[in-house]
């Protein structure tokens, strides 16, 4: 596998950036754009680029307090409706998703850096599928969840929503689509780096006639959130994000009435056995870690080998590496794009600094020379790990993989469950029965087999221990807007 793969030129293919950007984003509340009272705005960026893309405003107690105020009022109406003509809500905004695909998909990689090919296949399709989905749950609440005089089952109320840089659109459909099903109405605040997705969906809650109030989104840094976990007139709270984060908005809503569901952070494990598809498993791998530059929470950043094929697995996997395309993310060729924020690219920096300094070895995809402007890191992985190193125990969140090794089945579940995480598993193997027995025994939420990142809005995701609590997606994500 060593040999030189000869660098394939291709010729670029970049989509067309023609999408209409106004020059600055007010706060979508009451169903119109309004310019924040204390009239602050900041600046989003391309993270490929940092060119300047829109302003977008900061919004501050009083801003929150009006959208919690909009969707209070909302409530009374949408609590009531038919729960037939909330799915037909539900369906417009899906399909306006898909025909304003192109436009989302670009705008998302503008503003979050990953490649079109994610956003195009991936994020939007997802995003599009989800409100599909909950549009069709709605008039079947009362039968996947039966009250004592066979009413409809009541909605929790005013929803607040905070939503991570990662996946901007996906994550606010996650978010928005269960609980306008479930009859609540949601303020919802975008990460400060990507808000131009969340906003672009505002425009087509409004062209499809969406009552005022039942969405609000409330754009701005860490305080509009904390605003928003602090408010009075909120009924839930739905986060995504760090396990820090999500633990301060745990200890702020303890001793109140409001409900509480946490998506966090993750570190892991992705398992080849010696008896799987081993060149499948590669590509699992691949898109395990190196998928959004590894910026996902259910990256599989623990790579844990059966010692017998680790050479095998290491030197195909250095191989696959250099075949990467990394750079411009509207290209359609990329493979890897831009991280999402300098905080982000130095803290991923630090975390390879400290895999050299504790003794692993740094594997890197060299291929080229890394865009001069932007926020960019070479996807890389480490061998000779050990478990009590830094890079295998935190959540990095970049595009860095911690390769260790197993020799019995036992090992490979006490590792794959020594960590404070259990967001998700990948289990690789060509016998199923191993797979069940492997699966069984591993902490986390969401198991998959023979495949990595996988995304269903009918599948629940959620985590375990300190990967958060709450699921979303299918009949468990309803739970949670369901009082
Ligand atoms: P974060 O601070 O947890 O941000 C998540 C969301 O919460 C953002 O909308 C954020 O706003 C908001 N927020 C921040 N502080 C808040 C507070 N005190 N109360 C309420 N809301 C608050 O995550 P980050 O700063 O973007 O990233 C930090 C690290 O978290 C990353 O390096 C990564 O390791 C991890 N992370 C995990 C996930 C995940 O899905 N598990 C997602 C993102 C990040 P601002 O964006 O405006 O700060
Ligand atoms: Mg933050």
């Amino acid at each position: 596998m060593t040999g030189s793969a000869a660098p394939w030129n291709y010729a670029p293919a970049p989509e067309s950036t023609k999408v209409e950007l106004k020059e600055r984003y007010g706060l979508y509340i009451d169903g119109s754009f309004r310019d924040p009272v204390a009239g602050q705005f900041f600046e989003t960026i391309n993270p490929a680029t940092e060119a300047p893309l829109a302003r977008i405003a900061i919004a501050d107690r009083q801003d929150v307090d009006n959208a919690v105020a909009a969707a209070r009022k909302a409530l009374k109406a949408w609590r009531r409706t038919p729960a037939i003509e909330r799915a037909k809500y539900l369906f417009r905004i899906a399909r306006r998703v898909q025909e304003r695909a192109r436009e989302l998909a670009v705008l998302e990689t503008m503003n979050n850096g990953k490649p079109i090919r994610e956003t195009r296949d991936e994020d939007v399709p997802l995003a599009a599928a989800h409100f599909f989905h909950h549009a069709g749950w709605c008039d079947k609440l009362r039968f996947a969840f039966p009250t004592r005089d066979g009413t409809p089952p009541a909605p929790v109320g005013v929803c607040g929503q905070i939503i991570p840089w990662n996946f901007p659109l996906l994550m606010a459909a996650w978010k928005i689509a269960p609980a306008l099903a479930c009859g609540n109405t949601v303020v919802l605040k975008p990460a400060e780096t990507t808000s131009l997705t969340a906003l672009r969906l505002a425009e087509i809650l409004q062209e499809i006639d969406l009552p005022p109030g039942v969405v609000n989104i409330v754009t701005g840094a860490g305080e509009t959130g904390k605003a928003i976990v602090a408010h009075g007139d909120i009924d839930k709270i739905a986060f995504t994000g760090s396990t820090e984060v999500g633990r301060s908005i745990a200890a702020s809503v303890a001793g109140t009435s409001k409900r509480l569901t946490l998506e966090l952070g993750g570190k892991s494990p992705n398992i080849i056995f010696a008896d799987a598809a081993i060149d499948q498993a590669i590509e699992g791998v691949v898109s395990a870690i190196w998928a959004n530059q590894g910026q996902v929470c259910c990256a599989g950043s623990r790579l844990l080998v059966e010692e017998s094929v680790a050479d095998e697995v290491i030197s195909k996997l250095h191989h696959r590496m250099r075949s990467l395309r990394v750079g411009d993310p509207l290209d359609k060729n990329t493979d890897v794009g831009a991280i999402n924020s300098r905080a982000q690219l130095d803290r991923v920096e630090r975390y390879i600094k400290c895999g050299v300094a504790e003794g692993a070895s740094y594997n890197a995809f060299t291929e080229g020379s890394l865009p001069k402007k932007g926020f960019w890191v070479r996807p890389c992985f480490f061998t000779g790990v050990q478990p009590a190193h830094t890079i295998a125990r935190e959540e990095i969140f970049g595009p860095v993989l911690a390769v260790m090794t197993f020799r019995t089945p036992d090992e490979a579940v006490a590792r794959a469950n020594n960590t404070m995480y259990g967001l998700s598993a990948g289990v690789w193997t060509s016998r199923g029965s191993k797979a069940y027995e492997i699966a069984k025994q591993i902490k986390a939420g969401v198991i998959w087999c023979n495949t990595f990142n996988q995304f269903d809005p009918a599948a629940p995701f959620g985590g375990y221990r300190e990967s958060g609590f709450g699921r979303e997606g299918g009949r468990a994500g309803l739970a949670a807007y369901l009082a």
